[in-house]
């Protein structure tokens, strides 16, 4: 037997057993005549004994032990001397009469605590040593909960986990196919899922009313903090449902969620539609754990000075930032450079203080009256030692996205932003297209499967612009975890909605033929929504990146630094898919 016991399980109560031990060496410290190592597995970390005056041929082979060696030991368990406060095993030591060298190891590349000296690149190639580190397998830990609290309330509700094929054709979630040759069908591609969306709606065609699935999808995207090329979605579908259900139900799933994991009662989740989303925050995923709405000020600002920015501007917003009047000009001027960094392309920005006795003083003092500048103060709500911040444009749009990102700076600057505090709302109500100056045509927003609201369907032949659709985000602290909605299940207004897109029926037969065919087979209602696991995760764990909550993640070029992949392949195997490589650059 390798073990009785493991690292993390003893206590004073334990003292006096004899317990067997394995695990690797953390570090080892000589003192006098005794020599300590820090024994280290899944579980935690106990401290070893050695000592010479009773052993010293079992201590010498102690003091040879390097780090990283995998050992165990057989020993006593006995009350520290001087207790570690910082480990739950830190009132008891093992005094060790064996020791079997299981595995020798080379030193380790970087240190394997929790505070490492090892930067992202080195980490990520000897991935299997820092998942050694106890605050990422604590990350793991989380996510395996995660997963499996989804599986218990999910399975509790009545749904079915269903598996998909991962070798299809594409999917319509608007990102870049990853494809795979097929070596039977020489010149053909399967594309890997960017989500099991048209199968789960074939799944509801086939009766499955109620289905989930924890699952893999690929995206061939330029990749940032919260993206990796294939991550993992918990995919649901449900049938005989209207939005509502679908919102109760999940809503209830992350209620679970939350309470089983972090033990936390979260509040009805509060709903916002689309429209306003952007008005008072300028994101479809406005972060609430603080307030700081948009005020609109074109009332107020646009024609009432001299001002031409302004005069000139089809959008003026401001946010108020209590207690901040006392900013100095130079971090005033930082917070211009970061408005107007490329990023976020701002032209510049406008403030004004109000000093404590009331009165207002601007950065475009000159060109308004003492009346304007009051009439600022009272739209905007501020009270003495508030500081106003102002963006304009002249495209609404990309003013508001402006400012929503100068919020959320202010925000983190502010406190306003911690990791343990949680908003959770709905946003409703999303248009059914946005427009793509690239493409120049409407686009779905969410994807072309999703209703319209039955009110506004007569306005798809008029102005499809402004058509809301049954589709939902639910959004925590400006995160988007999840998204769905209501689908299409009448073949008629799907071909309808194919051509508003700019599909021929051909095109869209081509495409979405085998769908538009089982719609005719008795398509119940349906509808249904995907969370971004990592993502999920992520927040829960207080995570910057979802790497951190994934075992082994690529890298922003997407590679996989640890195995080297992607990489070349064999011309036998070129050979048998009948390709070869003509690089163009
Ligand atoms: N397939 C969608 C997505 O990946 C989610 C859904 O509509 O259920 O975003």
């Amino acid at each position: 037997m390798f073990r009785t016991k493991t690292c993390g399980e003893l206590r004073l109560a334990n003292v006096g057993e004899t317990v067997t031990l394995s695990g690797w060496v953390q570090r080892t410290r000589k003192m006098g005549g005794m020599t300590f190592a820090d024994l280290r597995d899944r579980y935690g970390i106990t401290q070893l004994v050695f000592d010479e005056s009773k052993d010293s041929v079992l201590c010498e082979r102690a003091n040879r032990m390097g780090r990283e060696w995998v050992i165990q030991v057989i020993g006593e368990v006995s009350e520290r001397q001087s207790k570690n406060k910082n480990l739950p095993t830190g009132d008891v030591e093992i005094i060790v009469r064996e020791l079997n060298v299981l595995n020798e190891a080379q030193t380790p590349p970087f240190t394997i605590e929790e505070q490492s000296d090892g930067g992202d690149d080195l980490r990520m190639k000897y991935r299997y040593l820092d998942l050694r580190r106890p605050n990422v397998r604590k990350n793991l830990e989380l996510r395996h909960k995660f997963a499996f609290e989804v599986r218990r309330y999910l399975d509790e509700q009545g749904f079915m986990e269903i598996e998909t094929p991962v070798l299809v054709n594409s999917t319509p979630e608007g990102a870049r196919d990853f494809v795979v040759p097929s070596r039977m069908n020489p010149g053909q591609f399967y594309a890997l899922p960017q989500s099991p969306q048209t199968l789960k709606q074939l799944l509801m065609v086939a009766g499955m009313d109620r289905y989930f699935q924890i699952v893999k999808c690929f995206r061939d995207e330029d990749l940032r903090a919260d993206r990796q090329p294939e991550f993992t979605q918990i995919d649901c579908e449900m049938s005989f449902v209207e939005q509502e259900d679908i919102l109760q139900t999940f809503e209830g799933m992350s209620r679970h969620l939350f309470k089983t994991i972090l033990g936390i009662n979260i509040p009805t989740l509060p709903r916002m539609t689309w429209a306003d989303a952007m008005k008072y925050y300028g994101s479809d995923k406005p972060d609430t754990r603080f307030d700081m709405k948009f005020v609109e000020l074109m009332d107020v600002l646009k024609g009432t000075g001299e001002f031409s920015v302004f005069n000139e501007a089809e959008y003026i917003g401001g946010i108020c930032c209590e207690g901040q009047a006392v900013y100095t000009r130079k971090q005033l001027d930082q917070l211009t450079d970061f408005v107007r960094r490329p990023q976020i392309g701002a032209k510049g920005l406008v403030y004004a203080r109000v000093g404590e006795d009331g009165s207002v003083k601007s950065s475009v003092d000159k060109f308004y009256s003492p009346e304007v500048l009051e009439n600022l103060k009272k739209a905007m709500n501020a009270k003495p030692g508030d500081l106003i911040l102002i963006i304009s444009g002249p495209d609404t749009l990309k003013a508001r996205k402006q400012l929503c990102e100068l919020r959320l700076e202010m925000g983190s600057r502010m406190g306003l932003r911690p990791k343990d505090k949680f908003s959770c709302l709905w946003v409703i109500d999303f248009p059914m297209y946005e427009w793509s100056d690239e493409e120049q045509r409407l686009m779905a927003m969410h994807h072309p499967f999703t209703s319209p609201k039955p009110e506004d369907i007569p306005l798809l032949d008029t102005d499809p612009a402004s058509v809301r659709a049954n589709a939902y985000d639910m959004v925590i602290n400006g995160v988007e975890v999840g998204g769905g909605s209501i689908r299409i299940h009448d073949a008629k207004l799907q071909q309808k909605i194919f051509e508003i897109l700019g599909f021929t029926p051909e095109q869209a037969q081509q495409k979405f033929g085998f769908l538009m065919n089982a719609f005719k087979y008795g398509a119940p209602p349906h509808g249904g929504l995907a969370y971004g696991l990592d993502r999920f995760v992520s927040l829960f764990a207080g995570l910057d990146s979802i790497r951190d909550c994934i075992a082994f993640p690529k890298n922003n070029s997407g590679r996989d630094v640890m195995l080297d992949a992607p990489g070349v392949i064999d011309q036998i195997q070129l050979d048998e898919l009948q390709l070869q490589i003509n690089l163009k650059n």
